[in-house]
């Protein structure tokens, strides 16, 4: 499949069209942002594993039974993906207290949930992302009651799923944020699953001591070896 005209540049994704109208093919870079745009840099390497770490995890998923985006990888950093129709939700899932839910509590990080818990955020940048609920979801016309149902028990299913898959890996699943797509009339997973859009914490680190992350909170808090932190993921996902 061919890469035809640019679609679109985001922070750490292009996305071109190709010869297929049904299908698009989504290019990761090595850039990154955090803070809405306000942190930027760039994690050498990044762009691989994110591109071979998400298709890694659709597949997975897919075999479990959730529809998602994924068509076909192409190379290191290049991914045949079908043309989807994103819901302008940002949907959050935490099974741990970390980042802006700790802030917006007040409750120390590292702490485990009775359940795990969901949030909505509109995808607006202008607006910051704000947190919204499923009422404001369904007044601002950015979602059917049926389409916000489908995303709540996908969301779930992903995170039991790959709850147990990282805990093979010996990492623990403190939180992630999934975005959805309309292709065809079916609400699939789309966007992207790496170590920019969860948060990995090394198993065990973290309860009686302060927690090892191996994800982009190494570079948003400036904790060093970012790159190392990726890699690491990585090489626990190919099995070595
Ligand atoms: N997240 C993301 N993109 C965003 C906001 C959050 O991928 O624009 C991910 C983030 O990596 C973390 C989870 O969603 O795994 C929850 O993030 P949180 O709301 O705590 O925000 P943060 O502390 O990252 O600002």
């Amino acid at each position: 499949m061919e890469k035809k005209e640019q679609l679109y540049e985001g922070k750490a994704k292009k996305v071109f069209a190709t010869e297929n109208p049904d299908y698009v093919i989504v290019s990761y870079k090595d850039d990154a942002t955090a803070f809405n745009g306000l942190k930027k840099g760039t994690i050498s390497g990044k762009g691989v594993i994110n591109n071979k770490m998400s298709n890694m995890m659709m597949q997975m998923l897919e075999k479990k039974g959730i529809p998602t985006h994924f068509v076909k990888e192409i190379d290191d950093r290049n991914t045949v993906v079908k043309k989807v129709q994103i819901v302008p939700l940002e949907v959050i899932i935490r099974n741990v207290a970390a980042g802006s839910f700790s802030k917006r509590y007040g409750v120390a990080e590292g702490t485990q949930f009775k359940a795990p818990t969901i949030e909505f955020s509109y995808k607006n940048d202008d607006l910051g992302d704000p947190l919204i609920n499923d009422y404001h979801a369904l007044a601002l016309n950015l979602a059917s009651e049926k389409e916000i149902e489908t995303i709540k028990k996908m969301a779930f299913a992903v995170n039991s799923e790959m709850i147990a898959f990282f805990k093979k890996l010996n990492i623990d699943l403190i939180d992630f944020k999934l975005e959805f797509g309309r292709y065809k009339g079916q609400i699939v997973l789309a966007d992207e699953i790496s170590p920019d859009t969860c948060r990995f914490w090394e198993a065990g680190s973290w309860d009686t001591t302060k927690h090892v992350s191996l994800d982009k909170d190494r570079f948003r808090r400036d904790l060093g070896g970012v790159e190392d932190a990726y890699n690491e993921i990585f090489k626990r996902l190919m099995g070595d």
